[in-house]
């Protein structure tokens, strides 16, 4: 591509210094309740001090306890000294020449992490993650190369939004609501760039509950949509804890390519991962499941595959979401041609599944789905790990 890409080093200066002080970022309500409750707060003020303090936090972006002005003063400098309101640091940005912004973000313990955001004409939808590297080796996916450091916290999941907003300039006056201005920058999440949410269940539900909230950063649960490569036991604890929209990378209708490409298939299959999926209690026509479908060349691209897709998915609300194949430095596989792909989105579109094909976004910065990797972290998997574990060696 040779339209100009631009990248900038931001320095913002943004994390207080260490202070060892308490960060209230990714607090649930409960334990941010306490929390004030052991600072001297009276229990019968707790709840509202909360909604106050949440309402500065998360829904108009103040970073300094002086600034809440419907504070007493005395309350203002005890929170001062007791507590920090932090969030990750930003340490570069790319912007692509079709408007993505990828983001490398900087982590306690000087990880790095990166989030992506992708405006769209009637949405923009912020990808963030849950953690550094993940546990799985997906064969296709770049993010799978890189060895789990660590999960990320509460404070680090929801603070992705934040900086996301921070950068976009989106924080409404005090007293606003959030979107009484028109349509947000910021309408979407997506826990789709690095890491398995459902590996971190506890952490990105806490993050969730935080964005959905009324006091929060206020979006509907039906805008934000988790990911995961299929953690059956965790996918009816998503429906009853989180609430949110479910997507499933599937990307194959036979256990034996699915092995290959989802190692986690091995321990969970297609019958049981559909069984979960059949069972997911907030099921209904408008609220579909999407099925995520990496078109890899000459893997899983037949118009059998495309047949046997639709079979299996029988009974279930979907959607199939089509993602032609991103490559990454050294990715043993190709994307499929372009009339492969329209071809199998025909098929299921015609079996009455909508079948969109996922545009590749941010692709001249490394930005779209499954090339994510921080380039700084060193901790690789061996190339024969992973692939004896896909089984491809
Ligand atoms: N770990 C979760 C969420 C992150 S990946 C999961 O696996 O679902 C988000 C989506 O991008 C998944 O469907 C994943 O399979 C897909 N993906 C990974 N690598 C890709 C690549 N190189 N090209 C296209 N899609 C990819
Ligand atoms: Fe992990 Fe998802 Fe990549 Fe698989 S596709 S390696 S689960 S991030």
């Amino acid at each position: 591509m040779s339209a100009p890409i631009t990248q900038d080093v931001l320095t913002i200066p943004r994390k207080l210094p260490e202070t060892g002080k308490l960060n209230l970022v990714g607090l649930t309500r409960d334990a941010l309740r306490d929390v004030l409750i052991e600072a001297g707060t009276p229990e019968k003020q707790a709840k509202m001090r909360v909604n106050q303090i949440w309402q500065w936090i998360y829904q108009w972006g103040v970073r300094d306890f002086s600034s809440m002005t419907n504070l007493a003063k005395p309350y203002r400098a005890m929170l001062e000294e007791k507590f920090s309101i932090e969030i990750p640091e930003i340490v570069s940005r790319n912007v692509s020449a079709d408007g993505t912004r990828k983001y490398l973000v900087r982590i306690a313990g000087g990880h790095e992490v990166e989030v992506v955001y992708i405006p769209e004409t009637d949405r923009g939808t912020l990808c963030i993650s849950s953690q550094v590297g993940c546990t799985l080796t997906c064969s296709f996916c770049h993010t799978g190369t890189q060895k789990l450091v660590r999960n990320l916290t509460a404070g680090e999941i929801i603070g992705q939004v934040m900086l996301a907003r921070d950068d976009l300039g989106e924080w409404p006056e005090p007293g606003q609501g959030t979107g009484e201005n028109g349509p947000r920058l910021l309408s979407n999440i997506v826990l789709m760039g690095m890491g398995e949410p459902l590996y971190n269940f506890d952490n990105v539900r806490d993050a969730m509950k935080i964005a959905m909230d009324g006091e929060g950063i206020s979006l509907s649960r039906r805008r934000i949509t988790l990911s995961t490569s299929g953690v059956v036991p965790e996918i009816a604890k998503t429906a009853e804890e989180i609430g949110c929209l479910l997507a499933v990378s599937f990307h194959a209708t036979t256990d034996e390519v699915r092995n290959k490409l989802v190692p986690i298939n091995k321990r969970w299959n297609i019958e049981e991962l559909l069984g979960a999926l059949r069972d997911y209690p907030r099921l209904s026509n408008s609220e579909r499941i999407t099925f995520e479908y990496v078109m890899l060349k000459d893997v899983n691209d037949s118009d059998e595959d495309a047949r046997r897709l639709v079979k299996l998915i029988r009974g279930i609300p979907a959607k199939i979401n089509l993602i032609p194949f991103n490559e990454w430095p050294g990715s043993p596989y190709e994307r499929s041609d372009w009339e492969r792909i329209e071809r199998f989105a025909d098929i299921v579109h015609k079996a009455g599944y909508a079948s969109p094909i996922r545009t590749p976004r941010g692709e001249d910065i490394m930005a779209a789905c499954g090339q994510l990797k921080s380039a700084t972290e060193r901790a690789r998997k061996s190339r024969k790990d992973i692939e004896a574990e896909a089984g491809l060696g």
